[in-house]
């Protein structure tokens, strides 16, 4: 070999590293968006909401906005016991709650929903949850007693009273047969008619966004936004009546009501392009509702593990990691799971065990300790991106409500087990917010359980005093 060509090869290894890093940037770079994108996209959200408020605009808007039945925070007075359903995604569970006052106890039981129930028939599906109901009180003992049952129910519903939801479409993994454009509870009525084995009514149906404001609310008056991050996104808040072109209700006291935006539409008019990458085109064409909730599929635990993957799979392919060799697990559609990027971004030093671990459970043969930090960057890039997404939507509601201090209750999966989620929100709100709004984010404990009793509370001490509509406790029925 020749010296010149010895010289130049070493040069040119010397620089390889840096070229490899140029072309990873090079095929990571779309998840990057820039604060002015980020302002952007606030401004659109804003005006989607706004769009969904309006009678007029509201038919054709992506957000539709539903007003809820629910008025008011509560005033911590709500006692007794109640059955809760949560029913709005990964896991469906059963839960019985005794609240007294401040004090709040409860016990549940996570149901499995197999695949073929979830996208089977409703009946199917609503004969099943009456099942649960059956196996939780029998379990418990209370099949002897009537107790008020209120309904977590986390899918886009158009309410027309407090017990009374309209589902409008099936997201994040469910399409049962013959439920959309029906009354829900009057399914799970019927269902469980149809055993004719429990004595259980439905007082009262929410969203878990709903649910975490009002369980949050129980200890802190501030709290006027319930957001969602787990399978999916949605996020409702406090609106004035006189901002509500739908709203058909009273204007008694107090002239305000929860709004639950169904923001994971956002984009479903093409109105995200701009920002979308190949990965969450992917990821929205396998799903199974293509076109449909492109805001939530940018964000939500459903949906992260998997641009994760289909980015590191690029990578592979061009041989920028694990030495071009893959593995069928690393392959298959849905393998990466979420929980993998927390758990990934949780490695604080060069040992990367959880990583290593990963890539074990993924069967990767061969890989090193720049794959390792390549991947993390990857894992970094997305979970930022989608703590940005999630506080452009907060960031519009807090400007749109413009109180002074607000408390924003927070529930899910994705928050709570995400390194970062937390911190990565509070700095971006924080750069969005109009000057002097004061925000807090705070997690919701069991809001789909504590909130759908405490809403049930109100309503069940409504009926039996005789009164149909909305009283200093704010809630119509
Ligand atoms: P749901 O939204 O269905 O009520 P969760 O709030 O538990 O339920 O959210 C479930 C979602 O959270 C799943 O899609 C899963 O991918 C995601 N998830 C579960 N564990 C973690 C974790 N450790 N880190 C990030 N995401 C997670
Ligand atoms: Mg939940």
């Amino acid at each position: 070999m020749g010296r010149e060509f010895q010289t130049v090869l070493a040069a040119l290894l010397k620089i390889l590293p840096d070229y490899e890093d140029m072309l990873v940037e090079n095929l990571v770079r779309p998840f990057i968006l820039k604060d002015e994108d980020y302002k952007l996209l606030m401004d659109i959200m804003l005006g989607e909401f706004n769009k969904g408020l309006g009678k007029e605009t509201n038919p054709t808007a992506k957000v539709k906005m539903y007003p809820t039945y629910v008025r008011d925070v509560p005033d911590g007075s709500e006692n007794g016991n109640f059955l809760a359903l949560d029913l709005g995604g990964t896991n469906f569970r059963v839960l019985l709650i005794n609240l007294n006052g401040q004090e709040v106890t409860m016990e549940s039981k996570i149901y499995l929903i197999p695949q073929h129930i979830m996208t089977g028939t409703g009946e199917q599906l609503f004969d099943h949850i009456a099942k649960c109901i059956h196996k939780f009180m029998s379990n418990h003992d209370l099949l002897k007693e009537k107790i008020p049952l209120g309904f977590t129910f986390s899918f886009p519903c158009k309410q027309i009273g407090l017990n009374h939801a309209i589902l409008t479409q099936w997201t994040k993994g469910f399409k049962c047969e013959g439920v959309e454009g029906e009354d829900v509870v009057r399914l799970l009525h019927e269902a469980i008619k149809r055993r004719g084995d429990i004595d259980v009514e439905c007082l009262a149906v929410i969203n878990d966004t709903v649910g975490a404001l009002m369980s949050c609310a129980h200890s802190d008056r501030d709290c006027a936004i319930g957001l969602i991050l787990g399978t999916g996104t949605n996020a409702c808040y406090i609106e004035k009546l006189e901002n509500v072109g739908l709203w058909d209700g009273d204007y008694n006291e107090p002239n305000q009501v929860m709004i639950n935006t169904e923001w994971g539409a956002l984009g479903d008019d093409g109105c995200l392009d701009f920002v979308k990458t190949e990965y969450d085109r992917q990821v929205d064409k396998h799903s199974i509702n293509p076109g449909r909730q492109i805001y939530e599929k940018m964000i939500s635990g459903m949906y992260m593990g998997e641009i994760v993957r289909l980015a590191l799979e690029k990578l592979r392919k061009h041989g920028l990691l694990f030495g071009g060799k893959g593995s069928e697990e690393l392959s298959t559609r849905g393998r990466f799971y979420t929980k993998y990027v927390s758990e990934i971004e949780s490695d604080v030093d060069d040992h990367f065990k959880n990583t290593k671990q990963v890539f074990e459970e993924l069967a990767l043969e061969k890989y090193s300790d720049e794959d390792c930090r390549i991947a993390q960057y990857v894992c970094s890039l997305v979970s930022t991106r989608a703590a940005f997404l999630a506080s452009v939507g907060v960031a519009a509601l807090l400007n749109k409500m413009d109180r002074q201090d607000v408390t924003v209750a927070v529930d899910g999966s994705l928050y709570r087990f995400h390194p970062h989620f937390h911190d990565l929100m509070e700095e971006k709100i924080q750069q969005l917010v109009k000057p002097g709004i004061k925000f807090k984010l705070m997690l919701s404990h069991d809001g789909s359980g504590k909130g759908a009793a405490i809403v049930t509370a109100v309503a069940n001490r409504l009926r039996d005093s005789g009164k149909e509509s909305i009283g200093e406790n704010g809630l119509e029925n």
